[in-house]
């Protein structure tokens, strides 16, 4: 199953980038919109000016047209002979009081035709003729309902309008006032400079109701004199205009003022010199420009307009496109990027998630390579080359993990299972029997005196014969049992499913029996026994630590009942076990303030002078309780846990200083004797403690001799040998405790830096009648001679004893002959009726 958050985050991530892209695409699109409004604007704007333009050229060119026309369209009168004749008989001939209709109102209606038929020509919209007095002969207009003919006609001297329209045959005589509604004035006004009119035809601009009116001039003259003026005029009105804004899809009209908003206005006259001179101007609904002509009646605008309505269409349809396209757009590239994303992204992510997860299985195995050709088929390689190293990892730490767990549960030596395994092999068991209700038996095996292989062959015999003992032992193993190796020479059996104690005696018999062959270790055979301490389950104890320690303690008992024997757990020696515990607990406490510990000096005596010559102290402990507690229960103990070492320091140091006390006293003896414990002597810190001690107490260190067990030198004569020099070296002296007792070789003395031999008590007690004793004190005796060695003799009990080594040059006793180990006090009080005792002697043998 596929991690619901991981597949989330996927999802989440094509969003994301859809999302992105798609803002992204709707910014652009956006972006190129408003450009492109922009540009519609502008380009419209342009497109209007352009058209604008063009209608102001055409305007300006249909101008130039309607103005060369007229100039011409009056050009034929110079050389039309018959309306000139007609012209010079009006001239001539007209007399208004008497005015001859028959004649002249036929020449004028002849001459109207003549004007008709020149203005219909050249498609303008009258045209007027001036006799000599420039007032008016006949004129052609037009209306709605087309031309019509009039001639001026006079009354009684007052002049009368004829008309007729072109269909019509006769002239009907109209008010005069409609010429002038007409734009045709009586009397011809000069617009124009003589100098002009000498020039041909000019035209002439104006402006009123009608439009903007362009007017021809023509003067004929024969023989340098005016007989006549022509002219004609167009009508620029709103027809024009209008026609001419449908032609050109403009709005243009004629005006007297230019557009409001359009401020800068220039004159059409110069429009081909330039289009600078005309300005487009915008409003919300129409582009605007105006231009002007000057006329005689002021300026004429053209204001020419066109609406807006095309490009806000425009514009709006493009908006609605760009609308469109944008949701198209941005519509496809979301759908496009999901697709990617999840096609290039999220389903190759998912792939390798895959990869990690069967990592995480612990399936190491190659999986088939994501193809994506990027970066992620890179990744891709790697994992599965990840993949391959954590396996190798994996299978070399199961490799050293299966090493780690055999060497943590067997004892190298052996390859038997060790301690920690042993306990925990046990607990388990124990718990099974009790459910089971099954008996079940717990063997402590420890090898006799193994440590002397182990000091007098080597370590290297001890550990082959220990390989040998346990190989025999796991041969003659039943089903049922199981062998462990606790310690150095420590062995634990476990007897499952137990029928009986006679079971238990039965193997017990048959491992002591496996002891009698000797062991072969090389080419050297080595006897060793073993004792066995039993105890049973549940019968004895329920838990394992208990059994273990049971089987300990009834070890110790077939050990101490002799050895190479077996031993069954009872409950005294449980309560032996709960003293020892009290014991301890009592030691410990005392050994706080030391309150409790006090130290006893036995004098040594001179074997001839009787006088003391110097004092051993021995540690005694008050316990409140227990009482005087002896040293040889509680000084081994205390070896054992250590304790000896601050202990032993506070004796050498109290001893130290209560032999000054005496010296100060008046009792200056040779030197005082301490017991040294292996273990004080084994320790590094004791040479520091006994150089404190000399400094601090300030004692001779030729008063100070410290007793050694023979033991001690017995176990590792070099060793012993090299530590003892240190501290002959710094001027003690050295004593062999008990020495006849532990076994050491005579011919080690001679290495030894030692200076006294303590003959025990043991060979004391049988003198003077042991044969035994007399022939071992007699050997100490020229041993201590040999080797130029004082010599004392401890536990001298009589006057014999005393004696007998006063005979054989033992020069200082120690004994209960002369005191037991007293007191400081006593001491003193001893030392003073020695005194007195020897200063009596002497003055008697004086
Ligand atoms: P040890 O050093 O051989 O001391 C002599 C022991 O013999 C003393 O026993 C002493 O009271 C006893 N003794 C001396 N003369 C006679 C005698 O005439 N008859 C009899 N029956 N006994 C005699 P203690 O004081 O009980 O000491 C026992 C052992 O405890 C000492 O034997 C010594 O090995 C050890 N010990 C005593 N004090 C200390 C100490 O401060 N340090 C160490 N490491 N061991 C000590
Ligand atoms: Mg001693
Ligand atoms: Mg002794």
């Amino acid at each position: 199953m596929p991690d619901p958050s991981i597949l989330n985050k996927q999802h989440s991530l094509a969003n994301h980038f859809a999302l992105w892209v798609t803002l992204l695409t709707v910014l652009i699109i956006a972006g190129l919109g408003a450009y492109f409004d922009g540009f519609l604007r502008s380009s419209f704007l342009e497109n209007t000016r352009t058209r604008m333009a063009y209608g102001y050229e055409r305007l300006s060119f249909n101008f130039q047209q309607v103005e060369s026309s007229l100039r011409e369209g009056v050009l034929f009168l110079q050389d039309d002979d018959a309306a000139l004749a007609s012209i010079r008989l009006i001239n001539r001939y007209e007399d208004r009081e008497e005015y001859n209709t028959f004649l002249l109102d036929e020449e004028k209606k002849t001459l109207a035709r003549e004007l008709l038929s020149r203005v219909k020509l050249s498609f303008n919209d009258d045209i007027a003729l001036y006799g000599k007095q420039m007032d008016l002969i006949a004129y052609v207009a037009r209306d709605s309902r087309g031309y019509y003919l009039n001639i001026v006609s006079y009354s009684s001297g007052k002049p009368q309008l004829l008309r007729r329209y072109e269909d019509e045959l006769h002239f009907t005589p109209v008010s005069f006032d409609r010429a002038e509604e007409d734009g045709i004035l009586y009397r011809h006004i000069d617009y124009y400079t003589q100098e002009q009119l000498n020039q041909g035809s000019i035209v002439s601009r104006h402006l009123d109701d009608r439009g903007l009116i362009l007017k021809s001039h023509l003067r004929i003259r024969k023989q340098g004199e005016s007989i006549a003026h022509i002219e004609m005029s167009r009508v620029m009105g709103r027809e024009y205009f209008l026609g001419l804004s449908g032609n050109m899809n403009l709005n243009i009209e004629l005006a007297r003022q230019p557009f409001a908003p359009v401020t800068q206005i220039s004159d059409l006259n110069h429009l081909q010199e330039g289009k600078r001179y005309f300005r487009v101007f915008e409003t919300d609904e129409r582009y605007l420009s105006s231009m002007y002509m000057e006329t005689l009646d002021g300026r004429a605008f053209f204001n020419v307009s066109m609406a807006r309505e095309f490009l806000n269409h425009a514009l709006s349809q493009n908006r609605l496109h760009l609308v469109i396209l944008l949701c198209v757009t941005a519509l496809l590239a979301m759908l496009l990027i999901r697709y990617l994303t999840v096609k290039r992204l999220s389903v190759p992510l998912k792939a390798l998630m895959n990869q990690l997860r069967k990592i995480q299985r612990q399936d190491y195995s190659v999986t088939r390579v994501l193809v994506s050709n990027d970066e992620l088929q890179a990744v891709s390689e790697s994992i599965n080359r990840l993949a391959g190293t954590v396996a190798d990892r994996e299978r070399s730490l199961q490799g050293s993990k299966k090493e780690l767990e055999y060497l943590s549960d067997h004892d190298v030596l052996t390859g038997l299972p060790n301690r920690r395994f042993w306990l925990r092999y046990l607990a388990e068991h124990l718990q099974q029997a009790g459910q089971r209700g099954q008996k079940a038996a717990v063997f402590f095996i420890d090898l006799d005196q193994f440590k002397q292989v182990n000091d007098t062959l080597g370590h290297d015999v001890g550990d082959r014969l220990l390989q040998s003992v346990a190989g025999r032992l796991q041969q003659s193993l039943a089903g049922n049992e199981t062998l462990a190796r606790i310690g150095g020479d420590e062995f634990n059996l476990l007897i499952e499913n137990l029928r009986d104690s006679g079971q238990a005696r039965e193997t017990a018999q048959r491992l002591i029996e496996l002891f009698h062959e000797p062991f072969q270790v090389g080419d050297q055979g080595i006897s060793i026994s073993a004792s066995i301490g039993i105890t049973l389950f549940p019968q004895d104890g329920c838990d394992s630590i208990s059994l273990s320690k049971y089987a300990d303690l009834a070890m110790y008992k077939a050990k101490d009942d002799g050895r190479n024997n077996y031993s069954f757990f009872t409950r005294e020696l449980s309560a032996r076990m709960q003293d020892r515990a009290d014991l301890i607990h009592a030691l410990r406490y005392a050994l706080q303030d030391k309150q409790q510990f006090e130290l006893y000096y036995q004098p040594k005596v001179s074997a001839f002078s009787h006088t003391i010559v110097a004092i051993e102290a021995l540690i005694r402990w008050n316990h409140p309780v227990l009482g005087m507690v002896s040293p040889a229960r509680f000084i081994p103990l205390a070896e054992e846990l250590g304790l000896i070492i601050p202990l032993g320091a506070w004796v050498l140091e109290q001893g130290c200083r209560d032999f000054i006390r005496l010296q100060q006293l008046g009792y200056p003896l040779d030197h005082i004797s301490i017991n040294v414990s292996s273990i004080q002597l084994d320790s590094d810190s004791f040479a520091a403690t006994v150089d404190q001690v000399l400094k601090d107490t300030g004692i001779d260190t030729n008063a100070l001799e410290l007793e050694i067990t023979e033991s001690y030198i017995a176990k590792k004569p070099e060793a012993a040998r090299r530590r003892l020099e240190y501290f002959r070296n710094r001027g003690l002296r050295l004593a062999i405790d008990d020495f006849g007792t532990g076994y050491s070789a005579m011919n080690t003395l001679q290495n030894l830096p030692v200076t006294r031999l303590k003959i025990d008590k043991s060979f004391v007690d049988g003198l003077p009648h042991d044969s035994n004793s007399v022939a071992l004190a007699r050997t100490v005796v020229s041993l201590a001679k040999n080797f130029n060695l004082a010599l004392t003799a401890e536990g001298v009990e009589n006057k014999s004893q005393l004696a007998f080594l006063a005979a054989e040059a033992c020069e200082e006793i120690q004994g209960y002959y002369f005191s037991k180990p007293l007191p400081f006090n006593e001491l003193v009080n001893f030392c003073e009726s020695n005194q007195k005792k020897t200063m009596l002697t002497s003055a008697t043998d004086t």
